[in-house]
């Protein structure tokens, strides 16, 4: 199945400023409301809004083998079940509906009417109903970082970290698109130089900067998936802002590693951005350390180049940027996270979201947390209006973006921007 929707010489006849994330090459796939208050999948070209449903139920995939309810749904789960030949299949049709030597569509002005959105006029959701989350943890730089500042500076790596795509479960119940704002999470922390916890609003939270990828349905019950396989039931990724309150994590971790201080939640940018429209930023990954077992080696490029950065925007004031990291940093690729996961026989099934860790790259601008960046509070970071952070504030916006960029064509994931506000009140 050729990928003619990454043809880079490709051009719209829908507007695509020189800069956007969502050139024609991109089409990812995400959930809106319409201005008549229907759910629709969609995509996006430009800042144009593509209702997917629409273009379906007028005739336009008339070919490829899809249900007729298959886009007008509130999640992608369906479509995604439907795997990765169908998903080719639309994303190279969207592409040629839209191509500009194409005119049907373009010249057909009742069906633009019905089909085309501009930004303002939709409300992203959730773009999967994610069923189960798991977060791991493969940035060295992070653990490293982490295991310095909470644990031992001498052995701050693990033994197992560097022969295990290190994760937990996670709880999906709490992952929420980009725009919903999140409460200050109050539970017990244990204060310096005491010896009894106490109870109140964390006074350390974070973000950790990560991407998360979609599955599609994978394998049954006690079936493990090759890793030549892996990529294959991977639909795409998303930005991920797994907030996190450091304060609570430092007390609660041990044994059983995170709970409340990762669960009340996780932020993510609604466009899924196809692993297929991702192909041509394909990189090696890192020099591995320790030889890896094998049922985790791999040939080929499994690393994703794709730029990162996190902001932070005070109420009222300009935002400032407090990192710059990459997602090719990742020890561990996505590929080796879905093997692993399932080499014992756990299921994956469609829509399950996997974060990545947070991505620290090697130098300290490109730490991906502020427990990083501020090394634990003891250098605050300036921003633009005068003011200093060690974590984030009340009423602090944080936004992440990120995209790839090679000959001139830039797909990008647009951003995941989510306000902290301060601890929930009942009364209000
Ligand atoms: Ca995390």
């Amino acid at each position: 199945m050729p990928l003619s929707a990454n043809n880079p010489d490709r051009k719209s006849w829908l507007h695509v400023d020189k800069n956007s994330d969502f050139p024609i090459q991109n089409i990812p796939f995400g959930v809106f409301l319409t201005r008549d208050d229907i759910i629709t999948i969609g995509t996006r070209i430009g800042d144009t809004a593509i209702d997917l449903g629409a273009l379906h139920q007028l005739g336009y995939f008339k070919g490829i083998p899809l249900t007729e309810d298959i886009f007008l749904q509130d999640t992608l789960n369906d479509f995604i079940a439907d795997g990765r030949k169908t998903w080719r299949l639309v994303r190279n049709r969207i592409a040629e509906i839209f191509d500009s030597e194409n005119t049907t569509l373009k010249n057909n002005k009742k069906h633009k009417e019905i089909v085309l959105f501009r930004l303002d006029e939709i409300e992203m959701q959730l773009p999967v109903h994610i069923g189960d989350y798991t977060d791991f943890y493969s940035s060295k730089e992070h653990a490293t970082n982490v295991g310095t500042m909470f644990r031992d500076p001498d052995n701050a790596l693990l033994p197992n970290w560097l022969h295990i795509p290190v994760g937990y479960h996670g709880r999906s119940s709490s992952i929420i698109p980009s725009g919903i704002p999140v409460y200050r999470p109050q539970g017990q922390t244990l204060p310096a130089d005491a010896k009894e916890p106490v109870f109140g609003p964390s006074k350390l939270v974070d973000f950790e900067l990560e991407m998360a990828f979609i599955t599609t349905d994978a394998n049954d019950l006690g079936e493990p998936i090759p890793i030549e396989e892996a990529e294959e039931y991977i639909f795409g990724l998303v930005l991920f802002n797994d907030w996190s309150a450091r304060d609570i994590q430092k007390w609660e971790y041990v044994p059983l590693g995170p709970f409340l201080a990762k669960n009340f939640a996780s932020s993510i940018s609604p466009w899924i951005v196809t692993l297929d429209a991702l192909e041509p930023y394909r990189v090696e990954g890192p020099k591995t350390i320790k030889p890896q077992l094998d049922y985790l080696q791999y040939k080929g490029k499994k690393s994703f180049d794709i730029n990162l950065e996190v902001s932070i925007q005070p109420q009222g004031a300009k935002e400032t940027v407090v990192s710059k990291s990459n997602f090719k940093y990742m020890y561990w690729n996505m590929a080796q996270q879905l093997t692993h996961h399932t080499v014992n026989g756990c299921p994956v099934n469609s829509g399950d979201m996997m974060g990545s860790g947070t991505i620290s790259g090697p130098t300290p601008d490109s730490y991906g947390s502020m427990l990083e960046l501020s090394w634990r509070g003891e250098k605050p970071l300036k921003m633009k209006d005068g003011t200093e952070r060690k974590f984030i504030n009340d009423h602090d916006t944080v936004i992440m973006r990120g995209f790839c960029e090679k000959d001139g064509t830039r797909i990008g994931f647009g951003e995941v921007s989510t306000k902290l506000l301060p601890v929930f009140n009942p009364k209000k």
